[in-house]
């Protein structure tokens, strides 16, 4: 049973005081709402203030990236460990700007998604072809080197954990989102896939949610989408009543 899961992704915006000031403003807004899973990503820097505001409620904090050491001579790198330690219980990992602009392979995103579950954190795997990809009619071909190399080695049962963040490239931060039904069809794709490679039981446990110019308006048409779990949203989590109304309209009976 997947319960629609919810996830802001802050990118490098929020001091530890505004993370602070939202997470206290956010918790009243959503604290009656039990059937969605609310996670919210700020910063390295404000993880641990914005878990200590969280505390005791329904929101969970992600970080945003990890190293998949486990300490060691790696300056400017931070690990599994440390963000679990500061509060973090999920983490993003392989988000399209860290592949774009910092050169992450789905190589590293494995190495990646591997130690974060090995220090019992949660991770948000994106995935997502880019523009040019889909006008060559790639964007099956690209989900699936994404799954099969990203993904490698995973147990089902570390499967059925994972959330796969599906993220067209050319929708993030663009405003302009997938149609439903685009969505609805690489999702089914990765059901497909995930059930094909890990099995019945980690493909229908397993969340995949959506990402890419999500907004309050447009949210409840994707989730009809059965394969649409949720979402991952960057530019309208920012605010925190567009972010909570996002929430709010995620509320349907549980698949
Ligand atoms: C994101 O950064 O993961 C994202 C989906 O951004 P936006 O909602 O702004 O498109």
């Amino acid at each position: 049973m997947r319960l629609p899961f919810i996830a802001a992704n802050w990118k490098m915006f929020k001091t530890v005081h505004e993370s602070v000031v939202f997470v206290k403003e956010l918790r009243l807004l959503v604290k009656d709402v039990e059937e969605v899973e609310i996670v919210i990503a700020p910063p390295f820097t404000a993880i641990h203030a914005a878990a200590e505001a969280a505390r005791n409620t329904n929101i969970g904090v992600a970080g945003q990236d990890v190293y998949w050491e486990r300490d060691g001579a790696f300056t400017g790198e931070i690990a599994p460990g440390m963000i679990k330690e500061a509060g973090a219980e999920y983490v993003i990992i392989g988000h399209s700007e860290r592949r774009r602009l910092f050169g992450e392979t789905d190589a590293i995103v494995n190495r990646k998604v591997v130690a974060a579950l090995a220090a019992g954190l949660t991770p948000i795997a994106c995935i997502g072809e880019t523009l040019e990809e889909r006008e060559r009619n790639e964007t099956l071909a690209v989900l699936d080197r994404q799954i099969k190399d990203g993904f490698d080695q995973l147990t089902a049962e570390q499967m059925a954990e994972l959330v796969v963040a599906y993220e067209p490239v050319w929708a993030i931060g663009t405003g302009r989102t997938a149609t439903a039904a685009q969505a609805g069809e690489a999702h089914a794709h990765i059901r497909s896939r995930l059930r094909q490679w890990f099995g019945a039981d980690a493909a229908d446990r397993c969340h995949v949610i959506y990402g890419g110019s999500v907004k309050p308006d447009n949210i409840r048409e994707l989730l009809v989408e059965p394969d649409v779990d949720g979402a991952l949203v960057g530019g309208a989590s920012l605010e925190v009543k567009s972010f909570a109304d996002i929430v709010s309209r995620s509320r349907r009976a549980a698949v």
